[in-house]
């Protein structure tokens, strides 16, 4: 037999597979070490066949099987071959997404420890054991291992003296092994809450529990109770002895979701993300893959989780963009799930307070079946929105960052004890460095975007590419010394309000303090255990968090995501605004929300506070009909990569050229096609540029196969080609 290998090679840019001489026993999905040039190296064995093209002496044979079970199975092959078509990726990079890289290479290893067992005729306190008198050790160990029959070794050492251990053993009394104990991630524990459902939540679950094979959208406004319906239909696959994966965004992974799931399922659960150690990681895939873990709770790459028998998929907080891959390799983590969940003929479940308009879009065509939960799970009212137009706060007299509105109710709810959200999509201390004289504004020297001041270090960061620089003390273009500073960020706000509240415990959350792991976890538990106490960050703050004692959020500045230019900006400032008011008045307490703004009557603000995501929805999807955006299109980007500007662009218009020929037949359906610069021009010294398009959703299957064959037809060495479909951010 003939073995197809892939080797797992990132230098390889082709994405070719080898064929190689079979070996006793090898199966399809196995990985193996294989010679490839001088050297033994890992592969996937993605097929085995009677006959191949190359010589017989130049055939070399398959090195070894490095696990015994294939890692890769047939759902998981059938999945791959979908991702290549949709996504244009290479096999390697697929399979690497299934088989983590502490899975393969052998760089991480199970932990082994070694245990000391009380042999069985021993644990009769009568059965004599010969031991000298004055060795009190050796007594003493008899007696502590007739309590603990099974003890650490390096425990019962450090207690009793390695001589006792060998002693004993050598009497036949005691015996060494080695075990291996597996890594488990950090939970916090939380108390257990036996709830009764309500009844909006017993009707969404019957509605999925009776339809073992539905697809379904749970809109419930925030606090209605959604992680207890995940939990009662996973309860639901266990009893029915199948498996379960769980999506959440990384964020809200950290609190309360997962000690609820490790309360209720104990070790039958694994936890996937990326604060995980390689260990720990190692571990609970290795938990999972035999099958000692049913329930898979993780972030976006869970979804590639080894489980089989597959009884529900579920992604929760389903609009977060952190569901789509922005980097190669490039997937939409819906379009993976549903594949798993039709393979495996199981439920789909996507769960929201603010679905994304694609998803709801959906739910009209009849491809999802709705499932509407409208009241808090504890009959609470929804937090009250008050708006406040920042101009009329300037005319007023009142220049500070915090509306005199914002200041009472901040103050109200500090003195009642309580605690509060202040949201501000910015990090760092300021937005940007400007010459008054001049108009000079720092710049990254690698990325064509302006630097933000980090007040804590004192230092200018490019937050593209991460490079540091001084502060702008004179303006290096005319030598002015008049550096005005931009829009305020999460650093300046907490020193405002330090300043405000002196006693009062701030703490911050955004990427600059979450780096390490735990971060995010630490923080959270830290803000849980204080009151009153000031939580402030940047839409990390908004994410699925459950706090009892909240009852004010602020929102700083709610334009910056309205006016950015995209599609999506009204899609989000509404999510937004939503999850972060939902945070608050969430038990006991009532919740009220402060949201500045310089453009009181937008209607995606009245939406919000009206709290009408039915309305909202009807004028944005009217509004994407009308101007052909989606779900009525698709975005489609070629993005090209490159050192050698004049390269870049020579290539962009050979390939823009031939577009234009594919495109032409489809006449009006194609709404939007452009080459031009990228957003930003440059990120880490490497110049960008796009073609932009836009075209009819109908055409997309087959549109996108001819882009992908021109694309593949017509490659440049030293120009990367990536090619995006609807992407979130267009940097
Ligand atoms: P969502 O995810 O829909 O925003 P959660 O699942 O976080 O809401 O639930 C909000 C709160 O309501 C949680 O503290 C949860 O324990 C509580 N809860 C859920 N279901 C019930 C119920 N049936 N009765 C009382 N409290 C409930
Ligand atoms: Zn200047
Ligand atoms: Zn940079």
């Amino acid at each position: 037999m003939i073995a197809e290998v892939i080797v797992d090679l990132s230098s390889e840019s082709i994405d070719k597979i080898f064929d190689y001489e079979s070996i006793e026993g090898l199966q399809r999905g196995q990985l193996v070490l294989v010679p490839f040039g001088n050297k033994q190296i890992e592969g996937f064995v993605v097929n085995l066949k009677a006959h191949t093209d190359i010589p017989q002496g130049k055939l070399k044979a398959v090195g070894s099987i490095l696990r015994n079970e294939p890692v890769i199975k047939e759902e998981m092959f059938a999945l791959a071959e979908f991702m290549k078509q949709e996504y244009h990726l290479r096999m390697v990079d697929i399979l690497r997404l299934f088989l983590p890289a502490e899975m393969r290479g052998g760089r991480v290893r199970e932990k082994i420890k070694n245990f000391v067992i009380l042999n069985d005729e021993y644990k009769d306190v009568e059965k004599v054991v010969d031991i000298r008198k004055n060795a009190h050790q050796q007594h003493n160990l008899l007696c502590y291992m007739r309590a603990n029959p099974i003890a650490d070794y390096t425990k019962v050492c450090d207690t009793f003296s390695r001589g006792a251990v060998v002693a004993l053993e050598q009497k036949g009394v005691l015996k060494l092994c080695e075990q291996v104990v597996d890594r488990r991630p950090k939970i916090y524990e939380t108390e257990k809450k036996n709830v009764t459902l309500t009844v909006e939540q017993q009707h969404t679950l019957d509605a999925i529990l009776n339809k073992q094979n539905g697809k379904f959208l749970i809109h419930g406004v925030t606090g209605s109770g959604k992680t207890e319906i995940y939990m009662r239909i996973i309860e639901d696959c266990v009893a029915r002895g199948k498996t379960a994966i769980m999506l959440v965004p990384e964020i809200s992974l950290t609190g309360q979701v997962l000690s609820n799931f490790t309360n209720r399922f104990g070790d039958n659960v694994a936890i996937l993300h990326s604060g995980l150690s390689s260990g720990e990681r190692y571990d609970e895939w290795q938990r999972i893959f035999s099958k000692k873990a049913n329930i898979v709770v993780g972030v976006r790459s869970a979804i590639f989780a080894p489980v089989e028998n597959i009884g529900a998929i579920i992604i929760d907080e389903e609009h977060d963009n952190s569901y789509v891959s922005e980097s190669n390799p490039r997937y939409n983590t819906h379009e993976v799930a549903e594949f798993r969940a039709n393979y495996n003929n199981c439920n789909f479940i996507l769960g929201s307070a603010t679905p994304s308009i694609d998803t709801f879009y959906r739910t009209e065509k009849g491809e999802l079946t709705l499932l509407t939960m409208k009241n808090r799970a504890n009959n609470k009212a929804l937090p009250k929105i008050h708006i406040v137009d920042m101009c009329a706060e300037l005319s007023r007299g009142n220049s500070s960052f915090f509306s005199f509105k914002f200041q009472d109710e901040l103050k109200k709810c500090i003195d009642d004890g309580n605690q509060a959200i202040v949201f501000i999509n910015r990090r760092g201390y300021s937005s940007f460095m400007r010459c008054v004289d001049c108009g000079y504004v720092a710049k990254c020297t690698d990325c064509d975007v302006s630097l933000v001041l980090h007040k804590e270090d004192n230092q200018l960061k490019c937050h593209f590419c991460g490079k540091r620089f001084k502060v702008l003390t004179r303006c290096p273009m005319c030598g002015s010394e008049k550096i005005k500073q931009g829009a305020i960020g999460t650093q300046r706000v907490v020193e405002e309000l330090h300043k405000a509240f002196p006693s009062v415990p701030i703490f911050r959350m955004d990427n600059d303090t979450t780096k390490t792991k735990n971060s995010h976890m630490e923080i959270l538990k830290k803000f849980a255990e204080c009151k009153p106490a000031i939580l402030v960050g940047t839409q990390m703050v908004a994410k699925g968090h459950d706090f009892g004692d909240v009852s004010f959020v602020g929102i700083i500045d709610a334009d910056l995501s309205l006016h950015f230019s995209d599609f999506r900006s009204n899609e989000r400032t509404f999510q937004l605004i939503t999850q972060v008011a939902g945070r608050c008045g969430r038990a006991q307490k009532e919740g009220t929300v402060v949201l500045q703004t310089f453009s009181p009557k937008h209607f995606v603000y009245k939406k919000a506070i009206e709290n009408n995501y039915d309305a909202f929805y009807s004028n944005e999807i009217n509004l994407r009909k009308t101007t052909n955006f989606p779900p009525f299109s698709k975005i489609v980007r070629l993005l090209f990569v490159g050192g050698d500007e004049l390269r870049v662009k020579e290539y962009l218009a050979k390939i823009y050229f031939k577009l234009k020929d594919i495109l032409k037949p489809y006449g009006s359906d194609i709404y939007f096609v452009e080459a031009m610069n990228s957003p930003v021009k440059r990120i880490q010294g490497k110049f960008r540029y796009q073609i932009l398009m836009r075209y009819k959703d109908e055409l997309h299957e087959e549109l996108i196969q001819k882009i992908y064959r021109l694309v593949d037809e017509n490659k440049d060495a030293r120009v990367s080609l990536f090619v995006e479909i609807n992407q979130q951010n267009l940097s």
